[in-house]
């Protein structure tokens, strides 16, 4: 997922798991700018984003 201000791919600082683990939660920051930001995601749309990492 790239920063929603400056366009560069951010790092996962955090991942944590929501109740039920259906889904999780990553803290993302952005080298580049410093922004930092939540992201919630399913489980399966979580593993369609690391697929496309590449992309
Ligand atoms: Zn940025």
């Amino acid at each position: 997922m790239n920063c929603p201000k400056c366009q560069k791919r951010t790092n996962v600082i955090d991942t944590r798991r929501s109740l039920g683990g259906g889904s999780v939660y990553r803290i993302r920051k952005c080298p580049r700018c410093g922004f930092s930001f939540r992201t919630l995601e399913t489980k399966l749309r979580f593993e369609e984003k690391e697929a496309r990492r590449d992309a």
